[in-house]
């Protein structure tokens, strides 16, 4: 038997359970390590909830996993599934059509005002007046953290590769800058002080295996 887990009722394929999250993350609907619902997540399915309720409606996907066991069970035909599944899907897609300028207004303003407070990650140490946020470099094709103040304040600080980093209200307890989260494909988030000079910085590289141990004398020698 395949691996599945029951989560609120509803049957999720084991393997699609941390693409379902990854995708969460990538979307803003979910924030921090503890997958806390942001406001753009509430407001789509509250915005799904007024227009099409039946996208969000787990019964769909209940019944569809009974279809399927049906069919290993060879009660029912693959075909018949489908054809069932087609027209449901044909239904909801048509309802969904003729809303979607009422829905699409309302998550873009909700996409808008998340993904303003979804990337500051708190005041500029050096001008002490603006915010940081998390910004994407599409030359360098990464992201980075620039003051809001820019071009007045040039503050930046550069951000590990491959990873999508997000705020949290959480500062470094050794330099006190604050700290990132940081999600990374197929392995757990993890949180990230942005001081490159921070005290801690190498100590917290070799715990999560970014670099290897130096063995000391190396070290010395390339001091
Ligand atoms: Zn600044
Ligand atoms: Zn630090």
């Amino acid at each position: 038997m395949p691996n599945f887990i029951l989560s609120n009722g509803v049957v999720v394929h084991n393997s699609t359970r941390s693409a379902i999250i990854e995708s969460l993350y990538q979307r803003n609907y979910v924030k921090d390590q503890s997958l806390q619902v942001t406001d753009l997540g509430l407001k789509t399915v509250e915005t799904l909830t007024d227009y099409c309720p039946e996208i969000i409606d787990e019964k769909m996907t209940k019944k569809l996993e009974k279809d399927m066991e049906l069919i290993r069970e060879g009660k029912e035909t693959k075909e018949k599934v489908l054809d069932k599944a087609k027209h449901h899907l044909e239904k909801i897609l048509k309802h969904f059509k003729e809303n979607e300028l009422k829905i699409g207004k309302k998550l873009s303003e909700a996409n808008v005002e998340t993904l303003e407070k979804e990337s500051v990650i708190g005041k500029c140490p050096n001008c002490k007046e603006h915010d940081l946020r998390i910004m994407f470099s599409r030359k360098f094709r990464s992201y980075f953290i620039a003051c809001h103040g820019y071009p007045k304040c040039k503050t930046t600080f550069s951000l590990p590769s491959n990873s999508l980093p997000k705020p949290t209200d959480k500062v470094c307890e050794e330099c006190k800058s604050p700290i990132v989260l940081m999600i990374r494909k197929g392995k757990r988030p993890y949180d990230y002080c942005i001081n490159k000079q921070c005290p801690k910085k190498e100590e917290w590289l070799k715990q999560q295996g970014l670099i290897k141990d130096v063995p000391k004398t190396k070290r010395a020698k390339s001091k």
